[in-house]
């Protein structure tokens, strides 16, 4: 893995955002995640003529990834933004109308729902769909943010594969970080898992997988003051124990397993959700609880998280929206 070129997105921005007043749409889509775009392919095609503002991350987390070689139909792999870069320009093709800009407020008590974008611009939009995404979080250190993509992840199946046969940490105590270090065991030699407290805080039945994989020393009661490396990516991490004294690892590979925020914010309390923010939707379908509004995408998926899983989720959001705005006379 190497870094890559950061591709602007924004190059066909608007400033429609920047000017004021209301703008009444029948589609309006916020995200440009895989979800967002895979949404708004589907909508333009079914003559929605959908809108997007793309959020305060153009592209969504995978432009924060390089090598993606899990989405079908790339048999060697693509670079992160240059397939979302791709997926816009799909997503344009067939007249989807794109925008930068933030949705700041949201006002779900009736139809058309007011949507406020960078806190100036109000849109009205007689059905929404919400692909705002999750933030994966950090632990906030300045080395972390450096080998971003050179060793440092918060994607175990997305990254692991590059770590095959290596030492690598996985950092977190909850069902997500014993998940990403079950899966990294199978690919990597060896795999610590760095638990700030003296427990682990995953559910009895992954804690029992976790201790009984061979490959995979819990390291409990610690923190990590710094991961270190040099130009051709991590090279190990310094952690502190409990009783204030520094270890170090050897490791290639950093993934932080800390949990994630789903970025549904403005959207509380109207939409249902679980405890930690994924908004809920139907079983087998994108629609929230409120008609007319439905969710796409990591934003309301907790288990999968995957772009490929996201993008079917998009589509489903936009034949939902086609059926909905069919059924209530406000497709034309
Ligand atoms: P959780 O919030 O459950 O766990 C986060 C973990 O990260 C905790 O162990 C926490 O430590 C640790 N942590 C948080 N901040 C830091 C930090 N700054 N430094 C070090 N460690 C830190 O998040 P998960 O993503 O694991 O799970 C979220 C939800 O999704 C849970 O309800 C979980 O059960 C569910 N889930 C279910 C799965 C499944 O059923 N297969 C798979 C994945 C998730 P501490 O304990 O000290 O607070």
């Amino acid at each position: 893995m190497g870094l890559f070129k950061a591709i602007d997105l924004n190059e066909e921005k608007t400033d429609t955002a920047k000017s004021k007043g209301v703008e009444h749409v029948k589609c309006l889509i916020l995200g440009s995640g895989p979800a967002g775009l895979t949404a708004a392919i589907y909508a333009a095609r079914a003559n929605l003529k959908p809108v997007l503002y793309e959020g305060i991350e153009p592209g969504g987390q995978l432009t924060t990834t390089t090598d993606v070689e899990n989405f079908p139909g790339y048999p060697e792999g693509i670079k992160g933004p240059e397939m979302m870069e791709d997926l816009k320009k799909q997503a344009l093709r067939f007249g989807s109308d794109i925008r930068f800009g933030l949705a700041t407020k949201a006002d779900l008590s009736q139809r058309p729902f007011k949507i406020t974008i960078d806190e100036e611009k109000v849109i009205e939009a007689e059905s929404l769909i919400i692909a705002t995404g999750a933030t994966a979080k950090y632990l906030g250190l300045e080395s972390e943010e450096k080998f971003k993509g050179q060793g440092v992840s918060a994607c175990a199946t997305c990254d692991g594969f590059f770590y095959r046969g290596q030492d690598i940490a996985v950092v977190g105590g909850g069902d997500t970080a014993a998940e990403e270090a079950l899966y990294l065991s199978g690919l990597c030699k060896k795999v610590y898992l760095i638990v700030r407290k003296d427990y682990l805080r995953a559910s009895r039945v992954m804690q029992e997988r976790v201790l009984n994989t061979p490959n995979i020393e819990v390291l409990f009661g610690r923190v990590t003051k710094e991961i270190v490396g040099d130009s051709s990516g991590v090279n190990g991490a310094i952690l502190l124990n409990n009783k204030g004294e520094e270890e170090k690892i050897n490791i290639s590979g950093f993934f932080v397993a800390i949990g994630h925020k789903p970025n549904s914010d403005i959207f509380t309390p109207a939409l249902d959700t679980d405890e930690v923010g994924y908004i809920k939707t139907v079983a087998g379908t994108s629609k929230t609880n409120i008609p007319g509004v439905f969710a796409c995408g990591d934003v309301q998926d907790p288990h999968y998280r995957q772009a490929i899983t996201a993008a079917g989720s998009g589509c489903m959001a936009a034949i939902d929206t086609e059926r909905f705005l069919g059924e209530v006379g406000a497709a034309k």
